[in-house]
């Protein structure tokens, strides 16, 4: 009946919110910038720009009302007016229908963004309750004119934070250097990337992760924590899905080390093993600074009845 059809997780793919606020960084790993340098930007910041996003978050959330939202930018920090309006908008919504989002906000924190520390902290703490975690990027190398550890480690008693890192460049990274940083935030999970823009399905086919020059110097910076700081590996573990392959690696102090490698872009093609139909298996839809919904970061375009029938059907893909 639709040409496209889907298969996803079975609460549905995550959403990703570009919020129309962009921030005032250059990393040069970044995936999202030239998304704010385009035509679909130029309604940024404007309160008709937050009122599309929530038209199609709402006609999202009626199909999949309690999957995983990730606001991401741009700097979501950048106006907490804004970011109020969408998680008030996402508590409003799934009060409604007695559901749930866990809400992830991908932020840098940085000291460009104008509210100050006491500001913030009064934010997050107003909605702790819908913040489900905050994704808060810190590098080895530093790209963005940061706000202070502490900062950081006083959100972390209001809310759950992890730390992103982007392990970039391969060629400048070494096991000291990921050693001092999982010191530097020794009480957080860190989630260690490698630069997507760089990442093949060549990286996820490779069966030996080991081989990846970024793990072997995580897991040499493991190996020196049991050494100098008395911090075992207590497990390590593989999950790998056909976008990304990522390492949990469980410390005995209780916190969490991933490394999370994926594709740069988010919508695989498989064939049925029933019939010679082709499935794109969804595991990111992006709401655009503009409202416009895609299915992958590209504009790839997107079937709301096409999603309504996977889900009703529920056509869910276990890989
Ligand atoms: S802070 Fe984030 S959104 Fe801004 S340029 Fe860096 S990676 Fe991109």
């Amino acid at each position: 009946m639709y040409d496209i059809k889907y298969k996803t997780k079975k609460l549905g793919a995550t959403i990703s919110i570009f919020v129309p606020y962009d921030c005032e960084n250059n990393c040069p790993f970044c995936m999202n910038k030239k998304e704010y340098s385009n035509m679909h930007a130029s309604s940024a910041g404007s309160y008709a720009a937050v009122y599309k996003i929530f038209k199609s978050l709402n006609k999202l959330h009626e199909v999949t009302p309690s999957c995983d939202i990730v606001l991401t930018g741009g700097e979501p920090f950048a106006s907490l007016e804004g970011l109020g309006f969408i998680l008030t908008f996402i508590e409003t919504i799934s009060t409604k229908t007695k559901t749930k989002h866990r809400v992830f906000i991908n932020t840098s924190l940085p000291l460009s963004i104008s509210e100050d520390e006491t500001q913030i902290l009064d934010f997050v703490r107003k909605y702790s309750n819908i913040i489900t975690c905050l994704n808060i990027s810190r590098n080895i190398f530093p790209y963005v004119k940061e706000r202070s550890d502490s900062f950081i480690r006083q959100l972390k008693l209001i809310t759950s934070v992890r730390i992103h890192s982007v392990l970039y460049t391969e060629d400048t990274i070494n096991e000291n250097l990921i050693y001092d940083f999982i010191k530097r935030f020794e009480n957080f999970d860190i989630q260690f990337r490698q630069d997507y823009m760089n990442t093949t399905p060549f990286h996820l086919l490779d069966a030996n992760v080991e081989t990846n020059k970024l793990v072997s110097y995580i897991n040499l910076a493991i190996e020196k924590l049991a050494i100098h700081d008395n911090v075992s590996l207590e497990s390590k573990e593989y999950i790998k899905t056909r976008k990304s392959t990522d390492i949990k690696y469980l410390l005995s102090n209780g916190n969490y080390v991933y490394f999370h490698q994926t594709l740069p872009y988010s919508q695989i093609k498989v064939p049925s093993v029933e019939n010679s139909a082709i499935y794109n298996v969804l595991y990111d839809i992006v709401i655009k600074q503009n409202g416009e919904i895609h299915s992958d970061w590209d504009y790839t375009e997107f079937n709301l009845k096409s999603y309504q029938l996977c889900i009703s059907n529920e056509n869910f893909d276990n890989d």
